[in-house]
């Protein structure tokens, strides 16, 4: 696939490239509804721009991080488009810890009482930073709140493991705090066996884009287990990592096909929202899983410079499209994730 709008609009870190996405939207070529399991809408303003954007490629309705406080007005601005996801306040959790203990045991019945059937624990090493144990996967707490997630009737349990290869180099640099970052799994899969009546959906490709062969043993190993494809940059420069077969990464999205869900992680609050910014995910990561598109990616990928500190600062990564067939699509895109959404109904 060819570019048709290199250099047509101004320049910024989602668009080096300087492309048209609502030109290069409507090029893509697959032409059928497509569900997003994974967005932060923050507040009502910001999600109006996402969902003008979202209209141009396709996506009908998202699954949402977004607080219990903004909740109410989203669903009655966005109805059936928004599914929400149990979380904590995180931005409240900066200056008050009960927001990750007390407030949040709480908050797992609020959002049960507007319907939500999933919930997010998110488990990234850095979270020892915000709260020492609460944040992480299997402590006391966690399984607290697991425990009555799952008697209130919550039956999909989202998870972020673990984060990419590049911050366990860079940023984790001492092991006894974060763990490595293959010790962020045992925990994972021991639950996911305890838990075996929820289906977990792991983000972030189960966080190890880098490594799919560890990722398909996940999926072997666990049948409750389904990964979405969301963080447009680091899924960008692993799964099109020139040094890596490109049909080995197709046949792994291809024999997975069943337990794989799009998902973005587009961050839309009054801070982060920008046509270019919404866009270029939608754009990246669409561009990746149907094109044969082989070039630079449009948004600006600090790991790089990161990992090599020659690399200029506003180097992108190389991205290479897998151009899955149809049919693949359609379940990745749509019908993975209306399947787990229509489970609830049972
Ligand atoms: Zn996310």
């Amino acid at each position: 696939m060819q570019l048709a709008t290199h250099q047509t609009m101004p320049l910024n870190d989602a668009n080096r490239l300087g492309l048209d996405y609502r030109a290069e939207a409507a090029r893509l070529p697959y032409g059928r509804p497509i569900l997003d399991a994974h967005v932060h809408l923050g507040d009502v303003q910001a999600a109006e721009l996402f969902f003008q954007i979202a209209d141009l490629f396709g996506v009908q309705r998202v699954c949402t991080m977004t607080n219990l406080e903004v909740w109410d007005d989203m669903a009655d601005r966005f109805g059936d488009r928004v599914v929400p996801i149990c979380i904590p306040n995180y931005l409240k959790g900066r200056d008050d810890p009960n927001q990750f203990t007390t407030e949040w045991l709480g908050r797992i019945e609020d959002f049960r009482g507007r319907g939500s059937r999933i919930i997010k624990y998110w488990a990234a090493p850095r979270g020892r930073d915000l709260h020492p144990e609460a944040l992480v996967l299997d402590s006391p707490l966690r399984r607290q709140g697991m425990k009555l997630a799952h008697e209130l009737g919550y039956r999909v349990f989202m998870v972020h493991v673990a984060d990419p290869d590049t911050w366990f180099a860079r940023k984790y640099t001492d092991p006894r705090k974060y763990g490595t970052k293959r010790e962020q799994y045992p925990a994972f899969e021991a639950l996911m066996d305890k838990y075996a009546d929820v289906t977990w959906l792991a983000a972030h490709m189960a966080g190890s884009p880098e490594d799919l062969d560890f990722v398909q043993g996940l999926l072997d190993r666990h049948r409750n287990l389904l990964i979405d494809t969301s963080a447009a940059k680091w899924q960008v420069r692993e799964l099109s990592n020139p040094a890596r077969d490109r049909q080995v990464v197709r046949d792994f999205f291809i024999r997975n096909r069943k337990r794989i869900l799009f998902g973005t992680d587009i961050v839309a609050n009054a801070h982060d929202a920008s046509f270019d910014l919404f866009a270029s995910r939608f754009w990246a990561l669409r561009t990746l899983m149907e094109t044969d598109y082989q070039g630079d990616s449009p948004i600006v990928d600090p790991d790089l410079h990161m990992m090599d500190e020659s690399v200029d600062p506003k180097s992108t990564a190389h991205l290479r499209g897998l151009q899955l067939p149809d049919d693949v699509l359609a379940d990745i895109y749509h019908h993975n994730t209306a399947k787990m959404l229509a489970a609830f109904q049972v």
